[in-house]
């Protein structure tokens, strides 16, 4: 059947005429990212990969991993923010939106969603809105006993470069704030950046369930990760990978054996044991891997292989 609207429309959001474009070589909150060693003696990635952010900075061949569902959840993102600032200036406690800014010493462009007036002092504080599905609003929005409640690490590490900027200028406190775009509920976190005895930068977050500080997400580390990129592209260097396609058996295992897994999973990998032993020569058990990758427009590029003098076949020299 033909229609008037929705194919053209579908089409229009995934390819739009217009794209966003960003100040080049410059560094952006949303693209911090830090390692650290968790609490399983693990070393993990919070935040972006480097090896994407190397791809996309030296034009690599990238792959449209985009549909009209994801481009629509990200921008569902947009339409709530503007939404907010909306009813925030009818309240009366709005002092700006969309604020722009660019921080010299860290060669850091940034935009905060809107600055709101504190209630009783009248201090400025930033505030990020992040929109979340049922599934991504676990922990973020409400607690339970399997997903504590807590902001996104990648989160609260752009609210610490807000901060970092903002904090000479007058505002110390940023909030996150999570709306779920299936059930309108939302949820709170308000971040402040601190000094340890270190001399080391980490955020201290406040919400319904008490008050955390977070050691391990260092302001310091998140600038050496940004130099470590940009000495890679100055070496020409592609930096290691920091998540998987595909977890090995051992980290399954790993998983499983510290409850980690959520329900699904770990009936999956139940199912599994019933019938093989999980050992280093078994096939990985499919399906167990970062996000990351899954929807990275550099997957292909990533984990196409690598072809050695001695991977060529004999006959094709003899052709030569
Ligand atoms: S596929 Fe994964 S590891 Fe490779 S660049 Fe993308 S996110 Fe990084």
């Amino acid at each position: 059947m033909a229609n008037y609207v929705k194919d053209r429309l579908m089409h229009y959001v995934v390819n739009p005429l217009v794209e966003e474009s960003r100040k080049g070589g410059s560094r952006h909150p949303s693209s911090a990212s830090v390692k650290y060693q968790n609490s399983h003696g693990e070393v993990v990635t919070a935040g972006k990969c480097l090896r994407q952010q190397y791809y996309r900075a030296t034009d690599a061949p990238a792959e449209a991993r985009t549909d009209f569902g994801l481009t629509m959840k990200a921008r569902a993102g947009d339409v709530w923010s503007d939404y907010f600032a909306e009813r925030i200036k009818e309240a009366g406690f709005w002092i700006g939106d969309e604020v722009r800014f660019y921080n010299e010493q860290l060669n850091l462009s940034g935009r905060v969603d809107a600055i709101v007036r504190e209630e009783g002092t009248g201090n400025k504080v930033g505030v990020e809105f992040k929109t979340v599905g049922m599934f991504t609003k676990k922990g973020k929005i409400k607690h339970s006993v399997s997903d504590p409640l807590a902001p996104g690490e990648d989160h609260v590490m752009q609210c610490m470069l807000y901060l970092y900027h903002w904090i000479p200028r007058g505002i110390d406190k940023s909030s996150l704030v999570y709306i779920c775009r299936d059930s309108f509920e939302i949820g709170e976190h308000i971040v402040r950046l601190e000094v340890g005895e270190d001399g080391f930068h980490y955020p201290v977050i406040s919400n319904d369930m008490g008050v955390i500080e977070w050691k391990h997400l260092r302001l310091e580390d998140i600038i050496s990760r940004w130099q470590e990129l940009e000495l890679a592209l100055d070496k020409k260097e592609v930096p290691e990978r920091d998540y998987e396609l595909q977890y090995s058996n051992e980290k399954i295992q790993a998983l499983y054996d510290t409850g980690r897994l959520n329900k699904t999973n770990k009936a999956k990998v139940d199912r599994f044991l019933k019938k093989n032993d999980i050992t280093s020569d078994t096939p990985a058990i499919e399906g167990f891997g970062d996000w990351q990758c899954r929807f990275c427009e550099f997957l292909i590029h990533c984990n196409k292989p690598e072809v050695k003098a001695d991977d060529v076949a004999t006959d094709q020299f003899e052709a030569l």
